[in-house]
């Protein structure tokens, strides 16, 4: 998963690359790039990769950037070898109509996602920068999330959700995930967190 989740850590494509020639060739390796709009480093896509090994599939979804949750809309790329194996097992009509025109607009709309991954990138530095003021502790990330570290973070997730923010507990002890939002969202967020900290 490039980025990965949910620590939000990025790989180059030569690290990919390095690891998938190592890789023997009658072995699949997936690579899950759900949060790749939101890199901010050039030429992020492991994409062309799969002209190179015929073994490395590509997978995108409409669900985070283009705003899309729940259509149930992505898309894969990669080799004929690896198509007529996905042929055989795929659900009829596994994409409705409806999702279909959905994904076309979105894609067609790419100020949208302009605008998305802006503010993202934006509200994510900010976050960031917040966590260092704090002297919490967590992952650089280039997606859409922070991972970070936080004593009684069970508490802490529980204190936020009671002010109307739901972030994601469990993943490891003692750490949460917490989705970039909304400039305000963002400051009522990093308030909500100092107050809980005193
Ligand atoms: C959201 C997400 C997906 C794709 O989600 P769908 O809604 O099923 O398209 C895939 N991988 C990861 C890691 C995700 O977070």
């Amino acid at each position: 998963c490039n980025p990965n989740n949910p620590t939000g850590t990025f790989e180059t494509v030569k690290d990919i690359e390095n690891f998938v020639s190592q890789v023997p060739a009658d072995t699949l390796v997936l690579v899950d790039e759900a949060y790749i709009d939101f890199v901010s480093e050039p030429n992020a896509t492991a994409m062309d990769l799969t002209k190179k090994y015929p073994n490395i599939v590509v997978m995108r979804t409409f669900s985070k950037a283009y705003g899309l949750a729940n259509f149930r809309v992505g898309y894969a790329v990669f080799s004929k070898e690896v198509a007529e194996q996905v042929q055989k097992v795929r659900l009829p009509y596994n994409v409705n109509s409806i999702a279909q025109v959905a994904a076309t607009a979105a894609f067609k709309d790419q100020k949208f996602v302009d605008d998305v991954v802006k503010n993202n990138a934006e509200q994510r530095t900010q976050l960031e920068a917040f966590f260092d003021e704090q002297g919490i502790k967590h992952y650089q990330s280039q997606a859409n999330f922070i991972f970070f570290e936080y004593q009684d973070a069970d508490k802490l997730a529980d204190y936020l959700l009671h002010n109307g923010y739901l972030i994601r507990t469990g993943l490891r002890p003692n750490w949460l995930r917490i989705t970039v939002g909304t400039a305000d969202d963002n400051q009522n967020i990093e308030q909500l967190i100092k107050e809980f900290s005193k």
